[in-house]
């Protein structure tokens, strides 16, 4: 571009004109972006977020202390261990997830044959203590019965593609 031609583009502020032009154009297109924290996305069913254990409607615990997710967590973020009842089933007695140790891989829930260990749609669980990320059963247990609606029908929706 000659010398000219550039003065004359500033002379005539096209560089302005067309910039504003793109600003009017985007402020009457539909929005992206949201009002977080209180707008929030669409999430997918199989979106994983915190951990959970879940219960049977009749408040049963699903998991029974088989093993399955401790062995296959590759950041070896699990801790079971189990007993056999009473009544001959078999339930964990110490069931501790090291959150700050998690890749959020979903191996966990993809081995349990039960649907026990889960991992919800809750992404806001930040701490300001690493203790606070260290859960143990009773905490895992807590977060199934607060999300168990929501976690039921991402199984649900999640099932055709299993
Ligand atoms: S999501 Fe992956 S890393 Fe986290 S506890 Fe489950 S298996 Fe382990
Ligand atoms: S959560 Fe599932 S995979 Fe893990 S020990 Fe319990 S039943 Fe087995």
């Amino acid at each position: 571009m000659s010398v000219l031609q550039r003065g004359a583009k500033s002379l005539l502020l096209s560089e302005l004109i067309s910039g504003l032009g793109l600003t009017f154009r985007y402020m009457f297109r539909q929005r992206v972006t949201i009002n977080y924290p209180y707008e929030k996305g669409p999430l997918s069913p199989r979106f994983r977020g915190e951990h959970a254990l879940r219960r049977y409607p009749n408040g049963e615990e699903r998991c029974i202390a088989c093993k399955l997710c401790e062995a296959i967590c590759p950041a070896q973020a699990i801790t079971i261990e189990g007993e056999p009842r009473e009544d001959g089933s078999r339930r964990t007695t110490r069931y501790d997830i090291d959150m700050t140790k998690c890749i959020y891989c979903g191996l966990c829930q993809e081995a349990c044959p039960v649907d026990a260990i889960v991992e919800g749609p809750n992404y806001e669980f930040a701490t300001e203590t690493h203790e606070e990320l260290l859960y143990n059963k009773e905490k895992l247990l807590e977060n199934g019965d607060r999300w168990e609606p929501q976690l039921a029908a991402n199984i649900i929706a999640d099932a055709p593609y299993r």
